[in-house]
């Protein structure tokens, strides 16, 4: 029997999030172009008497680690369908900042699937991994997908995309988190009395990424979700000014933030943003990372 299984799950950001208006079942359709990113959590399953999850890393402590632990969620929702009991050791190497925009807790989720799937030899096929990573969040079935791909309905309708290069990207970690919900009701306090229209993918937004051209991205890149992100957060201004000012090509609110995302022409002028926004003193934490990666994978067991 095999005795633990890892799986590495990267983060992602929003390179187009268009938010149409409010349903009336409280979600939003979307036009989501996601973007899997190389900031990675590791999730390790092994064989245990019962459910437990426990967490590494710098935002560990503000990781749930009961049964609202969407890695636990997995667990239980894989175990329930396959009429087994989710006996299981679920250790989440975090690396993805927690309540960030960049769908840490979703990575988890979709890690924690595959990872059970493999130690159990469920042998659910992707369909059916696809569909309870649906239930347990709109963002975690492109955490399994990742690569690029568009996200229709809440998010969790999804086509993969097409990309034609790697992007360079610097994500600057805000201190504290923004609670997605609460992001998402500014957003619809800050637009009241407007016209909202439904969510379209933008094509020259698509294009530019089929091409692999990083300044026709940025000049498309858009986040609906950002005024309300900056209305709840206003320093995040300063954080986006401060990586515009170090020669980004673009800066915006990772998905409903409070990280910032800014995309760079190439290496070099990453490592540049970086060290500017080190020096700026406005954020807690400055990563680089590139994009398309590939979703969840198993590394080891
Ligand atoms: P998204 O980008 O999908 O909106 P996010 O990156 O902003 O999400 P998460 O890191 O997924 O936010 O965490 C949101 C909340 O989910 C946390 O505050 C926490 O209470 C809860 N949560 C449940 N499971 C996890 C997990 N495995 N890791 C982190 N947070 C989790």
């Amino acid at each position: 029997m095999t005795a633990s299984v890892t799986v590495r799950v990267p983060a992602k950001v929003n390179v187009q999030l268009a938010v149409g208006p409010l349903r009336p079942d409280g979600f939003h359709d979307l036009a989501n172009v996601f973007l899997a990113v190389g900031l990675y959590d590791e999730v390790t399953v092994r064989p245990h008497d019962g459910l437990k999850v426990t967490c590494e890393g710098p935002d560990a402590d503000k990781v749930p680690l009961d049964a609202g632990n969407l890695a636990a969620r997995a667990a239980l929702a894989l175990a329930a369908r396959h009429g087994r009991e989710a006996n299981v050791h679920i250790h989440i190497a975090k690396d993805i900042p927690v309540a960030g925009g960049m769908a840490g807790g979703s990575a988890d989720g979709a890690g924690a699937l595959l990872a059970c799937d493999a130690l159990w030899g469920t042998g659910a096929s992707r369909d059916e991994l696809l569909e309870i990573c649906a239930e347990l969040g709109s963002d975690v079935p492109f955490s399994l997908v990742g690569g690029a791909a568009l996200g229709r309905g809440r998010g969790e309708l999804l086509t993969p995309l097409e990309t034609g290069g790697t992007f360079h990207w610097v994500f600057a970690v805000a201190d504290g988190g923004l609670s997605t919900p609460a992001v998402y009701a500014e957003c619809d306090r800050l637009r009241a009395g407007t016209a909202v229209p439904d969510p379209e993918p933008s094509a020259d937004l698509l294009a530019a990424l089929r091409a692999g051209d990083a300044p026709a991205l940025a000049a498309v890149l858009a986040n609906d979700l950002q005024p309300a992100a900056l209305s709840l957060r206003p320093a995040l201004a300063g954080t986006l000014a401060a990586g515009s000012g170090a020669g980004a090509l673009a800066a915006l609110v990772s998905g409903s933030g409070p990280t910032t995302a800014f995309l760079a022409a190439d290496e070099s002028a990453a490592r540049k943003v970086a060290d500017a926004l080190t020096a700026s003193g406005t954020c807690r934490a400055v990563r680089t990372a590139r994009g398309p990666v590939p979703g969840a994978t198993v590394v080891a067991g």
